[in-house]
């Protein structure tokens, strides 16, 4: 057992796999998947690590292929969502296993990849009003005919579905004792396939959960030591996008839960990334980060990034 080292949690953003106007083909996954994987194979002389990853673009992907066909019966979210963790699992698997290999010249890093349930109360106020968009866009024509509930978008119609508050990671226990044991656990894929529990039971729900969020909730759980979350911009900015824009650096709780109260991080992007490290820092007083995918290692330095202290 190895509890000298401490314990980090790397949240990676979808485009830690598929970047802004890619298709996503694998050969492209993996070579994006480069960057972190160099960065998470140097970490790991230093740190004992738990990796947790978006699933977006991947569930749209699924989606699509079981729309265009019907000859083949259509899975439920819930499958689609595991599906997604075994498949992004093993990509950050097989590419950690190269970056090893070029690093040290051999492999002596154990991962595992483990499906991951997180629970969620049937009762959210989400499930009243589904505000999440997934998978493809369609013609009015065709979304008439669809079995979704749906939303009107700038490119078509898309599926809407819940959003809820993740609240316990079921997997927790198992994740903290192979932490413990040394491997590098990759989990909480996609936010993790939401739950609810019905006294000893646990049935799927069709609903998605920020991984952002859910990533959180196993960082408090496993009181993880540092808490980051990679992204595609340098950090979380204040006036985003205007003249007067200010990327922050390092951030008292207090002033960050001030400037998230004065709107400068929108929900469905910046706004569940602030909340999650915020949550974090305010339940253990330990660091929580948003960062440059690029920038994972200056970040657990202390030398990029927005951190909340
Ligand atoms: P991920 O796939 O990593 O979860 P998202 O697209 O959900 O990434 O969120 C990151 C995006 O948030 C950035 O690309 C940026 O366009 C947007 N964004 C919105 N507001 C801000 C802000 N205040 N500071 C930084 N980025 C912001
Ligand atoms: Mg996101």
């Amino acid at each position: 057992m190895n509890d000298k080292k401490k314990i980090v949690l790397i949240a990676l953003g979808g485009n830690a796999l598929i970047q802004k106007g890619q298709e996503g083909t694998a050969e492209q996954q993996f070579e994006n998947l480069k960057l972190p994987t160099r960065q998470i194979a140097k970490l790991s002389r230093e740190y004992r690590l738990i990796i947790t990853h978006g699933n977006g673009p991947q569930v749209g992907n699924l989606l699509l292929q079981q729309e265009s066909c019907d000859e083949v019966p259509k899975m439920p979210l819930e499958i689609i969502g595991a599906m997604t963790q075994g498949q992004i699992g093993y990509m950050i698997e097989s590419s950690l296993d190269a970056a090893f290999m070029e690093a040290e010249g051999s492999v002596d890093q154990h991962f595992v990849t483990l499906i991951t349930y997180v629970v969620v109360d049937e009762n959210d106020p989400g499930f009243q009003n589904p505000t999440k968009p997934i998978g493809p866009f369609y013609p009015e024509e065709k979304a008439k005919d669809l079995p979704y509930r749906m939303v009107k978008t700038d490119k078509g119609y898309r599926r809407v579905v819940a959003s809820p508050k993740p609240i316990d990671i079921v997997e927790h226990r198992e994740i903290k004792r192979l932490v413990d044991l040394d491997f590098i656990v990759i989990c909480c894929g996609g936010g993790g396939i939401p739950v609810i529990r019905k006294e000893r039971r646990f049935s799927g729900v069709e609903a998605v959960i920020d991984k952002d969020l859910a990533s959180s909730v196993l960082a408090r759980e496993i009181g993880v030591d540092i808490f980051l979350i990679a992204t595609d911009t340098p950090g979380a900015a204040i006036h985003w996008g205007k003249p007067e824009e200010e990327m922050l650096g390092k951030v008292r709780l207090a002033d960050m839960e001030r400037y998230a109260k004065e709107g400068h991080f929108p929900a469905g992007s910046m706004g569940p990334k602030v909340e999650a490290v915020m949550e974090f820092n305010r339940a253990t007083g330990n660091r929580g980060i948003i960062c440059h995918l690029k920038d994972i290692e200056k970040a657990i330095a202390g030398e990029a990034g927005t951190e909340v202290l």
